[in-house]
């Protein structure tokens, strides 16, 4: 596909850390680190409950607000859950939808991710859905068809339109939080093959401008190299986003 690359979208995912109280702090360092680098897009998916302090953290900063999930109902009985409409009052442009943690521990599932997905999209926030393999699934040799039917069905009933709000996040599951990071080529074959899964159904332009992350253990040391994979346009970082000094390294690769 073409060589001309994407803007890259450089996400942290917090996951259940960080008091509210921890985060106009962490935000104020992390925006020492990376202002006035332009050249990707920077993210930091936070637990719910932080959002409000991280939205006015970030207030007027080039730091983007996101979270960790979304429920797919407009509103109603759902004690414990959030809304897409509710995220976007307090300020969350993007949201983590079907990450493994959420597959393996909450018994999120392929139909389950799909609504989330829509729901994002018609409240005006960009999804990031996770795909990836568990590692027996690769030592099958089947990673190929499990990311290529989460692909798919994640992105039923999404228009080519709507494609502009969503990004896919390749998420080997075996390299999440293992220190594990699969090898650049490793991710670029996968990326690549969910680009061409996303051609078929969506046509070459919707995939040309599609943005592909990889995440799974990127950190300050291995991001560079796979962020200078064709396909690779950005990373979902876990452990590194803890660190700004570590995550604005990663935000420094994408330049
Ligand atoms: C993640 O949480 O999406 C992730 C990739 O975590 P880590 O970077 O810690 O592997």
């Amino acid at each position: 596909m073409s060589s001309r690359k994407r803007r890259p979208v450089i996400a942290g995912n917090w996951k259940m850390n960080m008091t509210p109280s921890a985060t106009k702090e962490f935000i104020a360092q992390l925006y020492e680190n990376v202002k006035g680098k332009r050249g990707c897009d920077i993210v930091v998916c936070v637990p719910a409950i932080d959002i409000p302090a991280v939205a006015k953290a970030c207030q007027g900063k080039s730091i983007k607000v996101g979270a960790q999930n979304v429920h797919f109902e407009k509103s109603g009985a759902f004690t414990g859950e959030i809304s897409a409409d509710m995220l976007v009052d307090a300020g969350v442009k993007y949201v983590v939808v079907g990450h493994s943690e959420r597959r393996q521990y909450f018994g999120e599932t392929d139909e389950t991710v799909n609504k989330r997905t829509r729901a994002a999209i018609a409240a005006g926030l960009t999804a990031i859905v996770c795909v990836g393999e568990v590692l027996a699934e690769r030592e099958a040799d089947i990673t190929e068809e499990v990311v290529s039917r989460q692909v798919k069905l994640a992105l039923a009933d999404v228009t080519a339109e709507e494609m502009k709000q969503v990004i896919i996040a390749y998420e080997p599951v075996w390299a999440i939080g293992t220190g594990k990071t699969a090898t650049a080529e490793q991710a670029e074959e996968v990326c690549a093959l969910i680009r061409g899964v996303i051609a078929k159904k969506y046509g070459k332009q919707v995939a040309r401008e599609v943005i592909i992350q990889y995440g799974g253990s990127m950190n300050a040391k291995n991001a560079a190299e796979l962020l200078a994979m064709e396909n690779i346009d950005g990373g979902l970082i876990g452990g590194a986003s803890l660190k700004a000094v570590d995550f604005s390294v990663i935000v420094d690769a994408a330049q």
